[in-house]
């Protein structure tokens, strides 16, 4: 049994995405790695555009009990359009994997980024959390709580804004809910304690991502600390954290945003997220040319040119797995998952 209830999504939210099959790309080399698969840098035989294709392993999903998550993770994407947010063309199946299509956001995840500078100074922090922020209203008023706020899960374009990845966990929920599920040092304390819960987690892990981008580390990372540990400071609150000398206002907003009630956290209150717009630490961020991306980011990734995947780290590739992709089997689990087309026969 999958622990989230099936996933609901009104029309009005939905718009048309492609129909793709597997002989539609050459597929090249491994991007990422999942739990459930693995996210190639594909190219189109078509147009000979680069994109991302996500394999995921049916028989993983079903194993893992995320059938809902997945089909979730479908839909939100296919639901939304941002400029800050990953574009999904359109998704498949063959008889063993699902596959979505993405476009390839060459510029690598803004944790390898981070990891390389150390740490962010104030600006750059800024300029990627105010991003951030844009992209969590506009999900939040589409009722779509994001649930996995991460420096791996924000990747960075060509032109150097970002592009928020990874909606395996986002969900469509206008009231609140209960699933367990996101990383561990960004788990709002409600999440923790077992508690119904709302779009304001989104607001905590924001809370979170700046500190980490200004310290270079999460608020309450151990080295080698147990989950217990970690839950325990974070059920404490952001009182407990050793505060580097960050600018007054970063701090005050960090500390906003981890509120441990969330009825009193920004984000969550009367004003929104109008509140966290209007914050001191936001002052200079002119929102509309941001959202425009009229505004110069702060590092432009070097890209050699189209398809360029020199800023993701190598992965080891599995080409038995890769040589199965598109190869009919037996196919126990593929009415569970009836939004992604059958497209793959006939290659
Ligand atoms: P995910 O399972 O969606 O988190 O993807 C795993 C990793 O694959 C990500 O952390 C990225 O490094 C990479 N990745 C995912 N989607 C894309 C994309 N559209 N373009 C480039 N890399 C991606």
């Amino acid at each position: 049994m999958d622990v989230d209830a099936p996933p609901i999504i009104p029309l009005e939210i939905r718009r048309p995405t492609g129909t793709y099959r597997l002989s539609d790309f050459d597929i090249h080399r491994t991007l990422g790695t999942g739990s459930f698969g693995r996210v190639h840098l594909v190219r189109s035989k078509h147009n000979l555009r680069f994109y991302a294709i996500k394999v995921l392993s049916k028989e993983k999903i079903v194993r893992m009990k995320q059938v809902s998550h997945t089909r979730n993770e479908q839909m939100m994407l296919q639901a939304v359009q941002h400029p800050f947010i990953i574009n999904l063309w359109g998704t498949f199946q063959d008889s063993t994997n699902l596959y979505m299509v993405m476009d390839f956001v060459p510029g690598g995840e803004l944790f390898t980024l981070l990891r390389r500078s150390n740490r962010f100074p104030d600006p750059v922090a800024k300029f990627y959390a105010a991003e951030v922020a844009l992209a969590l209203n506009y999900l939040h008023n589409l009722d779509i709580i994001y649930r996995d706020l991460k420096p791996e899960n924000i990747l960075l374009n060509f032109d150097g804004h970002i592009k928020i990845a990874d909606f395996g966990f986002a969900k469509y929920c206008n009231n609140t809910a209960w699933t367990l599920c996101g990383t561990p040092d960004y788990l709002a304390p409600e999440i923790i304690g077992n508690a119904r819960y709302n779009k304001s987690v989104d607001w905590y892990a924001l809370g979170v991502l700046i500190y980490e981008m200004l310290s270079g580390l999460p608020p309450f990372h151990e080295p080698d600390a147990s989950p217990v540990v970690l839950y325990e400071k974070i059920a404490q609150g952001p009182t407990c954290i050793r505060w580097p000398a960050f600018n007054t206002n970063a701090t005050d907003l960090i500390l906003k945003f981890m509120e441990r009630d969330p009825s009193k956290r920004y984000g969550n209150l009367r004003h929104g997220a109008g509140d966290v717009f209007a914050h001191p630490w936001f002052r200079e961020v002119d929102w509309e040319r941001l959202k425009n991306r009229e505004i110069t980011a702060p590092y432009l990734p070097r890209i050699s040119g189209a398809g360029d995947a020199s800023a993701f780290e190598k992965y080891p590739e599995d080409n038995i797995a890769t040589a199965a992709y598109g190869v009919s089997s037996a196919d126990e689990f593929g009415d569970m998952f009836p939004d992604f087309e059958y497209t793959s026969h006939g290659l």
